[in-house]
This record gives C-alpha cells, structure tokens and sequence, in this order.
C-alpha cells in the first residue's frame, strides 16, 4: 500500500471506511434514507455558505461539470468559458457535445483570471447564457478567486457555474456571497471520501433556466431537473450508492469538526512552497497558488516518471505528475483534505529530498528543514 499525496484520489479516514461498512437499507424504498440524503445536502449547503438547496449525484467529479451544462445549455445557446487550465477550456466540450456554442475566455495558465480582464471582455460582449469557471484547475494547481470573479459575470446577467471540485473546503467558498448559481465539488479530493460521488449546488436562478428551456434535457443521467421534488415524491431518478453517501455524510462530518481546516491548509501549502523555492527549484505558476496542491516544475537533470517511480518504490509514497499540455513537465504533491497535515507531508517532502539528490538534482537548502522551520511558529496543532 502506498501512502496517497495525490491531488485526488486523498487519503481516507478510518471512520469514513467505517461509515461505509455500515448496515445498509434499500434507498429507494426506506424513507429514512431520504432524510438521511437531504440532510446531508443540507450540510454541504451550509458548509459552503448557502441557502441553496444542493444534491449528491452517483459519478465522479465529471458527472457534476457534465450535468451542470446538460442542464443548462440549449441549442444555440452561448456559452461563456473562461479558460486558464485543462479543467476551464474542458468545459468547451460540455457545452459543445449539448449543442452550445462555447465562446472562450483564454488567460495566462500560469496566473488566475484577472478580474480587470474579464470586465473588459464583458463590457464588449455578455450575450451569454451563463459562464463556467474553475476554482483550482488541478493540473497546474491555479486558483481563481469567485469572490471577484463570479460578481463580474451577475453584474452582466449571467448564470455562473463553478467546478471547485478540488478546491472546496481547502480554500474558502461563500456561494451566496460570490452569487455561484451551480457549484460542483466531488468526493475524492479535500472532502476525501473515496472516488464515486459529485454534488452540486442550485440557485433558484439555474433551476427557473431549467424550468424555462424550450427544449428538453438532452440527457437522462445528467439531468438535474430529474431530482426536481425527489423528497416529496420519495423517488430518486436511479437507485443512489448507499455506501459511498454514507462515507460522504462522515467525510464531511469530520470537516465540520474541523474549524481550523483552511487555515491547515494554508499554513501546511505555504511551508511546503517556501521550501521547495528555497531548495532552488521552480514552482509552475507565477501566481495564485491553490492551497490544496503545490505543482513544481520538473528540474532538467531528471524525469517525472524517474522521480515518481522511486518515490513510490522506495518510499512507499505516490505524488503525481500531471496531463495534457502539463504532461512530463510537472510534480504534483496534493496536501488537500485528510492529506494536508505535518506528517504526511513531511514524510513526503524527505522522501523527495532523498528522491532528488539520488537522481542528482542538486539542492541549495533541505527541502525538509525549511518547511519545518516555516511551520515551527505556527500554534495550530496538526
Ligand atoms: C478531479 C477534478 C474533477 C473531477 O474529475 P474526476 O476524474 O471525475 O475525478 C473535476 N474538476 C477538477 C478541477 C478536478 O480536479
């Protein structure tokens, strides 16, 4: 078994298995499974600070970004998509394949979205049905800031979706506050249940544009007009995954109890940057560090695959690389959720350190000493 330092998968609590081990009733049919569901939405709702309703859908993370456009987009319909990473420019397809006409919004991926930029692009053109944005794009690890971003795109009138799926609970989220009409999020990252679940959140404004299409959904699985009054009719659109719900329901328990979980998360991303810059070598971005992930440039004396393969064979620990226009040229080392704590990340940062110097990258300071001195202030107790 390998100690998991993924930005997703994330490693799971013993009390999340556990949940997931318990007895089981059948959900479609016991009406205290659709208590139990509803409040756990209530609970994602009111850990994201909203008073919208939200659901958990069977799928991963990719189910939510696609039934989120699904329901959204008709024919013809224009689609703002603002793109600085994988995840942004990927929601093109989703609104392609449902029939939209996806219109990007392209920024520097080493850098977030300037706020600036975007009002300029909307003062020439807001003729869209509604804007997709990503939160943290997990392959470089950028983070856009909703707070700015997303009262941009209400002031011009248009629907806003969200994939925070790894960011939520590791970076703060204030859905009513930022005006974020569909939020995405899923199970394997920060909340750090294992993979299988997606949920998102719903403004009255997405579901009246759901309510007011012209045309039908053009999908079944991801339509979220299906979970329209599941409540009160006590029917689910197929039969949920009553295990990994009850998982989610103690993963997200454990980040209820867990007041100081953003501020671990940044104390524990800020220590680990300091000291790989210290050690000489090159974080990916320039700007706007996601605090679930650090993604570091690969030095030119060595490979991806040579220093994930030694980590993981002789360290017993998995950080990854990364895909698309990122694949061979970066690390990833995913201090989110269950992953973000001092053990755990200084196991992983010795083990890069002894990685690093067998493969003979050479290193100006100990990549180990600087996070621990960076950390030694800190009162909290992780
Ligand atoms: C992980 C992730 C998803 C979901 O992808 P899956 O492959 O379904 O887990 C979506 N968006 C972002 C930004 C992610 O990091």
């Amino acid at each position: 078994m390998y100690k998991i330092m993924t930005p997703g998968p994330t490693q799971v609590r013993a009390n999340v298995l556990a949940a997931r081990a318990r007895e089981r009733t059948n959900p479609d049919l016991d009406s205290e499974f659709y208590d139990f569901y509803r409040e756990t939405c209530q609970l994602i709702s009111s850990l994201l600070h909203t008073r919208h309703e939200s659901l958990i859908l069977g799928g991963e993370g990719i189910l939510g970004l696609e039934a989120a456009c699904a329901s959204l987009t008709e024919p013809g319909d224009r689609v703002l998509v603002i793109d600085n990473g994988v995840f942004g420019k990927g929601f093109a397809d989703f609104v392609s394949l449902y029939g939209g006409e996806p219109i990007l919004l392209t920024t520097d991926y080493r850098s977030p979205v300037d706020p600036e930029a975007l009002r300029t692009f909307l003062k020439k053109d807001h003729n869209f049905k509604y804007a997709t944005l990503v939160h943290c794009d997990t392959p470089s690890g950028v983070l856009n800031d909703l707070g700015k971003l997303c009262p941009i795109l209400k002031e011009f009138g248009l629907l806003t979706v969200v994939d925070s799926v790894s960011a939520s609970f590791g970076e703060a989220v204030r859905i009513d506050e930022s005006g974020i009409d569909i939020l995405c999020g899923g199970s394997q990252k920060v909340v750090s249940a294992p993979p299988g679940l997606t949920f998102v959140t719903l403004s009255p404004d997405a579901l009246a544009a759901m309510n007011d299409r012209r045309t039908p959904i053009a999908s079944f699985y991801a339509n979220l007009q299906l979970f329209g009054d599941y409540y009160e009719k006590q029917w689910f659109p197929y039969t949920m995954p009553i295990h990994d719900i009850y998982g989610l329901r103690q993963a997200l328990e454990n980040i209820q109890n867990d007041p100081q979980i953003l501020e671990r998360h940044r104390l524990i991303a800020e220590a680990t940057r300091t000291a790989i810059v210290s050690a000489g070598l090159d974080l990916f971005l320039t700007s706007g560090h996601s605090n679930t992930v650090t993604v570091v440039t690969v030095p030119e004396e060595t490979t991806v695959s040579a220093i994930l393969d030694r980590m993981k064979h002789h360290h017993g620990i998995m950080i990854a690389g990364s895909f698309d226009f990122l694949d061979g040229q970066v690390l990833r080392i995913g201090h989110m959720g269950e992953n973000a704590n001092r053990q755990d990340t200084t196991e992983t940062l010795e083990a890069l350190e002894e990685t690093l110097s067998t493969l003979g990258v050479p290193l100006k300071t100990s990549i180990t000493e600087v996070f621990h001195r960076s950390l030694a202030s800190s009162e909290l107790d992780f």
